[in-house]
């Protein structure tokens, strides 16, 4: 009777949470709320524990920071879709901004992109041509760029304009994120790794329907760990590079996650393999579980943190609510304290 008392309450509790993702998911897309957000002080105040700030100034600032407690940086201008041609282009005139700071600052840092904010809805022609003149921006400062991966509806045009700019400009400063919770991730892992391609392992922030991605979470975890080992394995097996002393470039592997349990996982299999610290990087988000990146950055792991930035703060801030409760709480605690 007390068994399924508890199995009951666990089930209404699950339930009860998958309710309030979804539901803060879709704040991050209402636009009603959007507008409320942004014209509201306090929450304005309370998503900059996730955001640098509204100005680039703001983040390189932060990267600089970041810089003098031994970690690296990929910044990212927040914003998604774009709606016309000249906003993607006027979009990639911005990151270009943002590649010119890092080189003029001197801090150790890349950058990271959607490409729905350089025109993926668009037109992929556009989108591979705004991608390769930043791609080509940033060789010439010798940096490096992330392309984040955006939902499983995208995945398909994000590998086409990746292998495009690989093939017709020759570019190799490009990287890619793969998402565990998707099931096609060890095929599109294995597709990379023949042209080296650095990738980001994430498990994924979407909503994605069980035709597309596992849905529990242990499996999501339990292909995180898989694809890990595939990817240091290709790390070790390849002598890939380390992480470049200014910073700027990653290794082959890198794992974005605050998951206590898959960084203890790596730890343990690159002592498994060994693989040297410097060959493989953990990545983190700027303002989450900032303990964890400090006592890896001590022990001597090369540590990334993602730094968002700009004034299109509001959906990355609620996706970041969507994933933990507790922010959630620290949210509407600090919006009461005012
Ligand atoms: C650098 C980086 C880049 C990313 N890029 C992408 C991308 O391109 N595309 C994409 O879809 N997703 C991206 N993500 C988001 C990712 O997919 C996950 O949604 C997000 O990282 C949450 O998963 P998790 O691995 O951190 O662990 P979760 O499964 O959310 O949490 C597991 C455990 O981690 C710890 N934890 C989590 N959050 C906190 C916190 N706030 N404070 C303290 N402990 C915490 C807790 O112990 C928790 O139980 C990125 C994440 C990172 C870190």
């Amino acid at each position: 009777m007390e068994e399924k008392k508890f199995i009951l309450q666990n089930s209404i509790l699950i339930g009860g949470l998958g309710m309030l993702r979804t539901f803060l998911i879709y704040l991050s897309k209402a636009n009603w709320m959007k507008e409320m957000m942004l014209n509201w002080g306090i929450a304005r105040k309370v998503a900059l524990r996730f955001v640098a700030g509204e100005k680039l100034e703001d983040a390189i600032l932060v990267a600089k920071n970041l810089n003098t407690k031994g970690m690296n940086a990929t910044l990212d201008q927040l914003g998604e879709d774009t709606n016309t041609p000249e906003e993607a282009r006027e979009t990639g005139e911005q990151i270009k901004e943002i590649l010119n700071a890092i080189e003029s600052s001197g801090v150790r840092a890349g950058i990271s992109l959607k490409l729905t904010q350089i025109g993926l809805d668009l037109s992929e022609d556009l989108c591979v041509e705004i991608l390769a003149g930043l791609a080509i921006l940033a060789r010439k400062y010798n940096n490096f760029i992330r392309v984040d991966i955006e939902d499983s509806p995208r995945v398909d045009a994000t590998m086409r304009v990746y292998k495009r700019i690989q093939e017709e400009y020759k570019i190799n400063n490009v990287g890619m994120v793969l998402q565990s919770y998707l099931y096609r991730a060890e095929e599109d892992l294995i597709e990379l790794l023949k042209s080296n391609t650095k990738i980001r392992m994430v498990k994924g922030a979407y909503t994605e329907p069980p035709t597309v991605a596992y849905q529990k979470k242990i499996e999501v975890d339990e292909n995180f760990d898989s694809l890990m080992e595939i990817l240091m394995d290709a790390a070790n097996n390849n002598n890939g590079p380390d992480v470049s002393k200014d910073g700027k470039w990653p290794p082959l592997p890198a794992a974005g996650t605050h998951d206590p349990a898959r960084v203890e996982f790596i730890k343990e299999y690159a002592r498994l393999i060994g693989l040297p610290k410097d060959k493989f990087e953990i990545q983190m988000l700027y303002g989450i579980n900032k303990g964890l990146q400090d006592s890896l950055a001590a022990e001597g792991y090369p540590v990334r943190i993602y730094i968002p930035f700009g004034q299109e703060w509001y959906p990355y801030f609620m996706r970041r609510l969507a994933e933990r409760p507790a922010n959630l709480w620290f949210f509407l605690t600090a919006l009461f304290r005012g």
